[in-house]
């Protein structure tokens, strides 16, 4: 059959949501199956986006993927049962039926991996030495060009002096740094190193320091430009929970201040360079529950990218400030830009 995967896709992910057995809420949430949670932050949009995203664990997918997850089984026989329920002249003949589950144990069978992770405070030693490593050792040309593509970015002595941004100037001296400091256990614990015992950021030289009453609590990498194939933009620790960057900033304002919460790091710098309060989420798919207290006596102002991810992601977070009682609304000042850095690389 032809475009079989885009008809499966079409089929209304809230229907099929249903027929699992879940109970869907506010015609447009459920209690999310793939983490813990008493409140609902399972959200879908319907056709013709028709996919899901869970605001608590940042899970994302189409109809397919969350038939496949909450099931447990594969991709294809996920569109193989799909097809054979809601799609009439499919002729599969496999799967009659679909899958009901049984949703306890759907909710209990999967421990939060965050859950399980626990900081210590010796992470914050190794992030804080390596980044005082990385400050010290002699330029280099990959440093160069670190520097002129921040540069280019509107991110300028100041804002790098400010945020205590570094670039690892060379992979191999820094990689071999961290190892005869430390123990391979304590360094995979702290996720700056992966399973094979090497450095994450591999092609990620420009590393941003996440803050949290002064120290250092997480770090993300940054690629030079745009990213070599197979990689993304950024890299985040391994198996570390990510934190909300530039946290401390808007610990301690007046009720009623506007706080921004923008997706890039690079987007809250710029604003904070321009005398904005800024924080940054790192994506705009990511928004857990413990974070409302942060925002709780304060005006958010959105400034995510945009684009598709940004703008749903905008307006799923409204809601959930303003049923958490805080005042929330989009700010689209950067609108027909694509982020914060270009309007303001743009128009400043
Ligand atoms: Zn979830």
């Amino acid at each position: 059959m032809d475009n079989l995967l885009q008809r499966v896709k079409e089929i209304d992910i809230r229907q099929v949501a249903r027929d699992l057995g879940f109970e869907i809420v506010q015609s447009r949430r459920m209690n999310c199956p793939f983490h813990v949670e008493d409140s609902p932050s399972l959200v879908f949009y319907p056709p013709p986006q028709n996919e899901f995203h869970c605001f608590g664990c940042g899970k994302h997918g189409d109809v397919i993927n969350l038939y496949a997850d909450a099931c447990q089984i594969d991709f294809k026989t996920a569109l193989e049962e799909l097809a054979t329920r809601y799609i009439p002249a499919y002729d599969g003949v496999r799967h009659k039926t679909i899958r009901k589950l049984d949703i306890k144990s759907v909710y209990t069978n999967k421990p939060l991996p965050e859950k399980q992770f626990k900081f210590k405070p010796i992470y914050s030693e190794i992030y804080e030495r390596f980044q005082q490593f990385c400050l010290t050792q002699p330029a280099t040309e990959s440093a160069r060009k670190a520097a002129e593509y921040l540069r280019g970015r509107g991110i300028d002595d100041w804002t790098i002096r400010h945020f205590k941004l570094f670039v690892i100037k060379n992979y191999i001296v820094a990689n071999d740094f961290l190892k005869s400091n430390y123990s391979l256990e304590d360094l995979k614990a702290c996720g700056i190193v992966n399973d094979k015992g090497n450095l994450v950021f591999f092609v990620h030289p420009i590393i941003i320091p996440y803050y949290q009453d002064g120290r250092i609590v997480y770090l993300q990498g940054r690629t030079i430009g745009n990213p070599p194939d197979g990689a993304s933009k950024y890299q985040f620790l391994s198996g570390v929970p990510r934190s909300i960057y530039n946290l401390d900033s808007i610990k301690k304002l007046r009720p009623n201040s506007e706080v921004y919460l923008t997706e890039g790091a690079f987007d809250c710098m710029t604003l904070v360079k321009h005398g904005m309060m800024a924080v940054s989420l790192g994506s705009a798919k990511i928004f857990k529950k413990e974070w409302m207290k942060y925002f709780k006596k304060y005006k958010i102002l959105i400034s995510f990218d945009n684009d598709t991810a940004g703008i749903n992601g905008a307006n799923a977070l409204i809601e959930d400030f303003l049923m958490a009682g805080i005042l929330a609304e989009k700010r689209d000042w950067n609108k027909g830009f694509k982020d914060i850095n270009e309007y303001f690389g743009r128009t400043m």
